[in-house]
């Protein structure tokens, strides 16, 4: 059954989660004002869920059920089901100006949907059918999954085994005949007290010794033992004021926290990868191959930041202006460039042994080595035609207040025909997609997120065809025979 925005919150508040922020315990998680937009923005994907008119984009028909499913939970059966993943992704990107979180969920369920598979063909284990067994749980029960995969890492000299704190890689501590006992802890994780599920998997390839460390599973988010410690955001604490004004986005945001695994108990029927060393790299590289295609939610915020820049720019005048029309330009060419490389690897994608299709590894990676840099050549342009306004606008009390409002009225006005409250508020969703709360999911999750861009690099030099390449030239120009 697909949830509504509104049976999603209601499902969240069954949840009871240890969550830490500035040093406290939150009681609340759902109503908590600094948590709140960021589940505004995972409730955004069940809510355009249920309007026929993004159906065929927001669902899918399970390929185990025949049901009609949230396409967050869905198992892709073809290059069209990658491609809607994308324009899905740009949607939601674009309607919530920020990260919504739930694609880490569907890219980790679709990496585990092939892993799983392959790790049976050699190992003659049954990870496959506990797979699906899980997946038809979530699919049933339309649940947003927090797909964790950074591990802190330590010392990176070191591999897992070595590190002098063996917990700096999740890893297995006992095994019971019921299940096993596990500790480490996943860093930077979108949405997480979001989300009713996590998915474990691991964060690099593994040789034998660090075998303890090749481990997946899937548990409650709120499964005993587990504590989420939130992020700090550039500007969260502006989400505490009474004037909506400075906030920039009203409705949206998102989050990330450091999630603690002290020794938590896993069954086995969610254990989805136990010791199989040799599949680690490959679960690593399926997940980020998605996650990397996912990224087509960037040119969805894209469209928002394009947005307010013509807008700030037609709100003092400077709109007319060839450099400003061609700035414009230059951020819808950058912006559709992103949006390119996600739908190109989507387009290039293949059936994998267990039935699923996976994007273009190498596309996937290209596509989000230019997220990792295009946004902030967006983010450039957009400051650019904002102007210094966007850092030295005084704060919203001091628009209010009876002895200086007049004057911010009256000297930070741009075009007489628009009112000043208007430009406080383009400025500020500039702003705050570009330096303030947004910023981590526009800038620094490009940069970081589904992996920093030497992974990227490291896949392309991997993936590439050099002999080939050499080949071509060396036939053109005589040195080998054609
Ligand atoms: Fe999804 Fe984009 Fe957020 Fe990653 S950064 S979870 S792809 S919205
Ligand atoms: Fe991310």
């Amino acid at each position: 059954m697909m949830m509504t925005a509104t049976e999603y919150e209601a499902s969240l508040r069954k949840l009871s989660l240890k969550v830490y922020m500035f040093g406290k315990r939150v009681k609340n998680v759902v109503d908590d004002p600094i948590i709140r937009p960021s589940m505004n923005a995972v409730a955004k994907t069940y809510e355009m869920a249920q309007l026929p008119e993004y159906e065929d984009i927001m669902t899918a028909t399970s390929h185990i059920s025949g049901k009609k499913i949230n396409r967050f939970t869905h198992i892709h059966q073809s290059t069209e089901d990658l491609i809607k993943k994308a324009k899905m992704g740009r949607l939601l990107g674009s309607l919530t100006g920020c990260c919504f979180q739930r694609c880490v969920g569907v890219d980790s369920l679709n990496a585990l949907s092939i892993v799983t598979w392959n790790i049976d063909q050699k190992y003659g284990t049954e990870y496959y059918k506990r797979f699906i067994k899980y997946l038809e749980y979530v699919q049933e029960n339309d649940l947003t999954c927090d797909g964790a995969m950074t591990d802190p890492k330590g010392d990176r000299s070191l591999p897992p085994h070595k590190q002098a704190d063996p917990d700096m890689f999740m890893r297995v501590k006992e095994v019971k005949d019921d299940g096993i006992i596990v500790c480490g802890a996943k860093a930077h994780q979108t949405g997480a007290v979001n989300s009713h599920e996590i998915i474990i998997m691991p964060t690099i390839a593994m040789q034998e010794a660090d075998k303890d460390y090749a481990i997946s599973f899937a548990l409650p988010s709120d499964a005993e033992g587990i504590t989420y410690i939130m992020g700090r955001q550039s500007c969260d604490t502006r989400k505490l004021e009474a004037s909506e004004l400075d906030r920039g986005n009203l409705f949206y945001g998102g989050h990330e926290a450091l999630c603690v695994f002290d020794n938590v108990f896993v069954p086995w029927e969610r254990v989805f990868m136990f010791r199989e060393y040799d599949f680690a790299g490959q679960l690593v590289e399926k997940f980020a191959s998605y996650h990397r295609q996912s990224y087509a939610c960037k040119s969805g915020v894209g469209d928002v930041l394009i947005g307010a820049a013509q807008t700030a720019a037609e709100y003092n005048g400077a709109h007319k202006a060839s450099h400003i029309k061609d700035k414009i330009i230059e951020m819808n060419h950058l912006n559709e460039t992103l949006f390119c490389g996600a739908i190109a690897c989507g387009c290039e994608g293949k059936k994998e042994a267990s039935g699923t299709f996976c994007v273009d590894t190498l596309l996937a990676n290209i596509s989000k080595q230019n997220v990792t840099r295009l946004p902030y050549e967006i983010a450039r342009l957009a400051q650019d035609i904002a102007g210094g306004l966007i850092v030295t606008l005084p704060s919203a009390e001091d628009f209010k207040s009876e002895e200086t409002g007049k004057w911010i009225e009256k000297y930070f006005k741009g075009r007489s025909d628009v009112s000043i409250e208007d430009r406080f508020r383009i400025l500020r969703l500039i702003e705050n997609i570009t330096l303030g709360t947004a910023a981590v999911g526009y800038l620094t999750e490009s940069m970081h997120g589904a992996g920093s861009p030497q992974a990227q690099r490291v896949m392309i030099a991997r993936l590439v065809d050099m002999a080939a390449k050499q080949k071509l030239a060396k036939g053109l120009c005589g040195i080998e025979k054609a």
